[in-house]
């Protein structure tokens, strides 16, 4: 009898997976991630793609009906129920995004511009998706920008290999792919290739060209994407229907007459009203009450722009939701959480300890401070200057506060070189900013990972010879 509930309601006991999208800074994330959102098939046809709380779920049913003969490609029957794909691009959201054993994204989009290439960002993000295993695909986006391109062309990507029968070879879109995309991306150890010549998608990565603008070639990417997911994924993304939910917070937001509210992924399991929320922090475990679990009402039944959510009685992975709790104010972004009854409450806060003991950055007995806004970002911040050889000392959530310079006045006693903050993604307090000075301490602050690393090692360079 189970069994067969699983099957009704999610087309076969799997998942959807969840998909994150990457890349450097205007290469068109955000305009891609609204055109995957207004895909839709025949206005009135059943289907469409349903809005969560920070994400939005493409159907299976759509994801078909779009692809079309698209599908005959992947020689595979598509058991997924569809795409959770997440509302937020970048790699900040990928990092803070995260469950045990690594990222939360099952899968993820890497946008290039392809008439600019790779860019510092591009190739974070690759390093990123690389140190979690999570396997992407390409979309090379802005071909309506090649100049010469033909939205007629489209189709003949498809038969690349006979391109000789195309009446006008495609020799700019092929050098800009080649140079732009495949050439960085081999350089980065991926073997790469157009899609539609792709063999073995488990050891060559899919590009597909697209036009966030036009339309063009998003099909092909929904395709690819939900192909390779299926493919990858599949042990990974069998569901666990009974079991309790299992999550993370995607943001922390204050909401007119709900107080502070967490936006949460729950990537297994179902959340319940009224159950109890259990939520790993830094320092320690919060158990709270689910006061209220809310969707994003369609607009058709908003009375009034403030009246934005549903309640609902139950979610079930993967999704987006809205918690209202009591006693959020101390939950930070990337936080695990469980969503359990009364019996599981001890379990849920083992698991979560764990979880948070495990994200925890290990540091040296000597080294600089290191500051972000996410657990997750914290992290790749830390590897990331690992791999430039800087000892860290100390690598905390949160702003620049004047505690924290005073902290590191302290360092700097024992080696110059160590009198500095390198902080992603967050600010520097006004209260800091007079101990910055009086004790002269660098702080590098950037929201650019690969950004912090140089400035920071050049300066170290910079100080070394001075000091000399
Ligand atoms: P993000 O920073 O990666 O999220 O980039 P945006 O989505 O904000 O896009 C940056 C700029 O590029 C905007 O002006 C978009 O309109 C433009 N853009 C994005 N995709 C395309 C595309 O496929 N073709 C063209 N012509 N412009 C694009």
């Amino acid at each position: 009898m189970a069994k067969k509930d699983k099957k009704t309601k999610n087309g076969g006991n799997l998942r959807c997976p969840i998909v994150c999208v990457l890349g450097h800074v205007d290469h068109g994330k955000t305009t891609l991630l609204d055109k995957i959102r207004k895909t839709r098939v025949a206005k009135r046809e059943a289907g469409g793609i349903t809005q969560h709380i920070g994400a939005s779920e493409i159907p299976i049913d759509v994801i078909k009906r779009v692809c079309g003969d698209l599908l005959n490609m992947l020689k595979a029957d598509l058991k997924i129920p569809g795409l959770l794909v997440i509302d937020t691009p970048g790699h900040e959201a990928f990092t803070s995004l995260r469950k045990r054993g690594g990222a939360l994204a099952d899968i993820a989009i890497l946008v290039v511009d392809i008439n600019e290439g790779f860019k510092p960002q591009t190739i974070e993000a690759v390093n990123i998706l690389r140190q979690c295993k999570t396997p992407f695909v390409v979309a090379a986006n802005k071909i309506d920008l090649i100049p010469g391109w033909n939205s007629k062309e489209m189709p003949f990507i498809l038969n690349f290999n006979e391109k000789n029968q195309h009446p006008n070879a495609l020799t700019e879109f092929e050098i800009r792919l080649y140079e732009n995309v495949i050439k960085p991306l081999n350089e980065l150890g991926f073997e790469a290739d157009l899609y539609s010549r792709v063999q073995d998608v488990t050891k060559t990565v899919c590009i597909v060209p697209v036009s966030a603008v036009t339309g063009e070639g998003i099909p092909d990417l929904l395709m690819m994407v939900a192909g390779l997911a299926q493919k990858f994924l599949e042990d990974r993304l069998k569901l666990n229907v009974e079991g309790y939910a299992k999550g993370t917070i995607l943001e922390v937001k204050e909401e007119r007459g709900l107080g502070t509210t967490i936006d949460a992924i729950i990537y297994d399991g179902i959340a319940k009203r009224g159950d109890y929320l259990v939520v790993g922090l830094p320092d320690g475990v919060l158990v709270t009450r689910v006061k209220a679990l809310l969707k994003p009402k369609p607009l058709d039944e908003m009375r009034d722009p403030r009246d934005k959510f549903k309640p609902v009685n139950e979610v079930t992975a993967a999704a987006g939701v809205k918690i209202a709790a009591p006693d959020l104010d101390k939950v930070i972004a990337g936080c695990p959480i469980r969503i359990v009854p009364k019996d599981k409450i001890e379990e849920a806060k083992e698991e979560v300890m764990r979880e948070v003991e495990e994200a925890k950055i290990e540091v040296d007995d000597e080294g600089i401070l290191i500051k972000a806004d996410t657990l997750g970002s914290l992290e790749a911040l830390a590897n990331e200057l690992r791999k430039a050889g800087v000892k860290i000392k100390k690598a905390e959530v949160g702003d620049v506060t004047k505690k924290d310079v005073i902290e590191v006045a302290s360092y700097k006693q024992s080696n110059p070189l160590y009198g500095a903050i390198v902080a992603f993604n967050v600010k520097i307090l006004p209260e800091a900013q007079k101990e910055i000075e009086k004790y002269g301490i660098k702080v590098f602050v950037d929201n650019i990972i690969y950004k912090l690393v140089e400035d920071f090692t050049e300066w170290v360079k910079k100080e070394e010879e001075r000091i000399k």
